[in-house]
């Protein structure tokens, strides 16, 4: 067995792979000297960020079943190419979890103890004590938005410190945040509770700016912040604001819109902590990544047990373009329904209409179920893992089958929450042209890409008028317009050119009849 070992990793990373049976491992150095003669006859390839896994190197690759990343992304990994060679890609999420939190409890010490003014004052040949007095984090109530991987791992990091835990994720099970010993609220409950506010979800469209004026308005005067997340998910100005004005009395930030940051403006208010993106950085996450990424190819290799792969295993060429421009349905559908859905998940239906029941669904099945979760992820959620993180979630996923006779293949998707529910339907047009035929037991068909207003109102006269002239008076142009009702209950799915500004989507909110809004990009 030939495993290529393109940059760098761990020394304990190479010895997982030099002690396989009957193994040559080929080194960093190798590799550069010849890549394409290097990879030629391997079985293995494991990279970092650096090198190009493109499709020249993956067809070079004829033997290779494993790509494994050392890391999370797969940007530098051509990952259809190599899906559609049956190649299996893998990387190591969650490795640098304990990294991210210890540096996250970390930070709200350095808060609550003034550790960076206290160093530099000391060293400053001042004994500043009075002015250094600190708090402690016991007692506290910490507030963690986005329960995933690093957010479980600071929360359970802050209750060996004593703090109160309370936390807001419409993904994560209510169950299992009991099991977590978290408290699980709605965001604005968070923000209205937490001594301390600690950011851990992903930057999707939805989240990028969550942290605006009129959310920090809503927190506790005297707040602490921390963001070692993403730094789009904080507005830089509104939180300069804070700082300036007290209301947030310290913040600590790892993460900016621009790295490296040059936001003097932030960088000069007072109480703001900065670190340079170092919370993955330790010797211990990094060494842990390539552990992980060599302990899994090791295991394909031997076992064929595929763990984190983010793609799918070989299909015959016939039954993976059956099934592609279905997965294609799928994702739409489950990014379309996972907008809407306002619950915390904790069920997701899929169902198979037609002739499709008697393909292997499984696929189609796991695209729909990676869409829904990967709305709140910037991590590859994918049809290989997207089983895997619907359990870690503690959502149960079925699969149905139903009128193998139909004419017509449709996908019927249902999120079930304790607090609701969202029910779509969708079919290809055109074999290849995704639609939605039915949303919320109401007939109404639309297409399923761009950006919607999504338009539930009692079925009376004038509201379709008012949300045209509503948008109209906002410059906002309508693409297209589909309406449906049922027995006193009307949708409207507005298609409009680019995001609608939160301001109006709280204007048609007031709207007579309205009586939901949500905006949905597909
Ligand atoms: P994860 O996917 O395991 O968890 C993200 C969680 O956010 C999910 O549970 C998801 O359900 C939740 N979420 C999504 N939308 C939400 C919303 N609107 N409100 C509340 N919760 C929401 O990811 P992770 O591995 O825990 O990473 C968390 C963040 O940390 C990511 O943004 C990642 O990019 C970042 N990160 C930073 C560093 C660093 O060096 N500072 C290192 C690794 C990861």
């Amino acid at each position: 067995m030939k495993i290529v070992v393109a940059e760098k990793i761990a020394g304990a990373a190479m010895k997982v792979l030099e002690v396989i049976p009957n193994s040559t491992v080929i080194t960093p150095e190798q590799f550069a000297a010849d890549p394409m003669a290097a990879v030629s006859d391997a079985d293995a390839l494991i990279v970092r960020s650096a090198v190009q896994a493109d499709a020249a190197l993956i067809e070079a690759a004829r033997n290779v079943r494993v790509i494994g990343r050392a890391g999370v992304g797969v940007d530098n990994i051509d990952v259809e190419v190599a899906t559609r060679r049956g190649i299996v890609v893998m990387n190591a999420p969650g490795a640098s979890a304990v990294s991210v939190a210890e540096l996250t409890v970390g930070l709200m010490i350095a808060m609550a103890r003034h550790i960076s003014r206290a160093d530099q004052t000391t060293r400053a040949g001042k004994w500043d004590k009075k002015n250094l007095q600190g708090t402690e984090l016991s007692g506290k109530t910490l507030g963690i938005i986005g329960l995933g991987r690093i957010g479980t791992e600071t929360a359970r990091r802050a209750q060996a410190f004593g703090m109160k835990i309370i936390g807001s994720d419409p993904y994560l099970a209510p169950a299992r945040a009991k099991e977590l010993g978290i408290e699980l609220l709605t965001i604005d409950e968070v923000y209205a509770q937490a001594d301390y506010l600690s950011l851990h979800l992903a930057l999707t469209h939805q989240t990028s700016g969550i942290i605006d004026a009129e959310a920090i308005a809503k927190m506790k005067p005297g707040v602490r912040i921390v963001n070692c997340a993403r730094g789009e998910l904080v507005n830089e100005a509104a939180l300069e604001a804070a700082l300036r004005s007290g209301h947030v009395a310290s913040a600590a930030l790892d993460v900016y819109c621009e790295e490296p940051t040059h936001n003097e403006g932030l960088l000069s208010a007072p109480n703001l902590l900065a670190t340079p993106h170092i919370g993955a950085s330790t010797r211990e996450g990094q060494e842990a990544v390539g552990i992980q990424i060599a302990k899994q190819v090791r295991d394909y290799l031997m076992q064929g047990i595929a763990q984190n792969a983010v793609n799918l295993p070989s299909l015959s060429d016939v039954e993976f373009k059956q099934i592609k421009p279905y997965m294609a349905l799928a994702s739409r559908l489950g990014r379309f329904a996972a907008q809407l859905f306002a619950s915390n998940l904790a069920e997701i239906d899929v169902r198979f209409e037609g002739e499709m029941g008697s393909w292997k669904t499984q696929l189609i099945r796991s695209t729909a179920v990676a869409a829904i979760l990967q709305s709140e992820s910037d991590e590859p959620t994918n049809i290989i893992n997207a089983q895997a993180a619907a359990e870690e979630r503690g959502v149960v996923v079925r699969e149905f089958r139903t009128e193998p006779n139909a004419r017509v293949n449709i996908i019927h998707l249902k999120l079930t929450g304790p607090t609701g529910s969202v029910e779509c339907s969708g079919t290809l047009v055109h074999g290849t042209s995704p639609r939605l035929i039915a949303l919320n037991g109401i007939d109404i068909e639309s297409h399923l890409d761009g950006y919607f207003v999504v338009v539930a109102n009692l079925d009376a006269p004038g509201v379709v008028g008012s949300i045209g002239t509503l948008l109209g008076n906002h410059g906002i142009n309508i693409a297209r317009l589909s309406l449906g009702r049922e027995g006193g209950k009307a949708l409207a799915i507005v298609q409009v050119d680019g995001m609608v500004p939160p301001e109006v989507l709280t204007a048609l909110r007031h709207a007579t009849s309205v009586q939901r809004v949500s905006s949905v990009k597909v």
